[in-house]
């Protein structure tokens, strides 16, 4: 089972890639909600945050440092901006392979909506 995200991954769908190495493909949001809105994700398939394990250390940290690196490149890192890491249900997830957003480019407003 592959999920739309392990498709564009292997280059099957099309996306507005930005970056791209061994462990991470990161692309332009299809429905951004921030000027930049891009999402980072691992190119090997893991379903949620739950699903890291002992030995994705350097993923997850690469994960930052490369959206760290995108947000300088798009010319946010100064004014600043969101990384956001939704999981299940509750947080929001609709895309079962984990993703990093990183969202900039304009006020974020809260971080979380009050009840
Ligand atoms: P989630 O709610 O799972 O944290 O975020 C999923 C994100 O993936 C959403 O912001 C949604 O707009 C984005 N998305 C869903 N399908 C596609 C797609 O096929 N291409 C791209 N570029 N983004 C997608």
């Amino acid at each position: 089972m592959s999920t739309i995200f392990s498709r564009i991954v292997a280059g099957e769908l099309p996306a507005d890639i930005v970056y791209q190495d061994d462990l991470v493909t990161c692309f332009r949001d299809i429905n951004p909600v921030a000027p930049t809105h891009i999402l980072v994700i691992p190119n090997r398939e893991i379903a949620t945050v739950n699903d890291f394990q002992d030995g994705d250390e350097h993923l997850a940290g690469h994960m930052v440092l490369v959206a760290q690196r995108i947000a300088r490149e798009e010319g946010i890192a100064d004014s600043g901006y969101r990384l956001i890491i939704n999981c299940n249900r509750d947080g929001g997830q609709e895309v079962m392979h984990v993703h990093l957003h990183l969202v900039g480019g304009r006020r974020m407003g809260p971080m979380v909506l009050r009840e």
